[in-house]
């Protein structure tokens, strides 16, 4: 049930990862983020581009 509860698809990935932009996610939303993306390449690699992306805008913003 657990299980059933923290897995979540490729999109709904792709949504946290671009909320996680804007604001922090709710803890539910980190948890189950981060239980996808160990268990998907695809997602980790897009994780790693939104992670280039965030810091480059914060280096913009400096
Ligand atoms: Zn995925």
């Amino acid at each position: 049930m657990i299980k059933r509860l923290t897995r979540i698809t490729c999109r709904q990935a792709h949504v946290l990862l671009s909320e996680r932009m804007d604001r922090p996610l709710s803890p539910l939303g980190r948890y189950r983020l981060y239980l996808h993306l160990k268990a998907c390449d695809l997602c980790s690699r897009v994780d790693r581009q939104f992670d280039l992306m965030r810091r480059a805008v914060r280096r913009l913003g400096e």
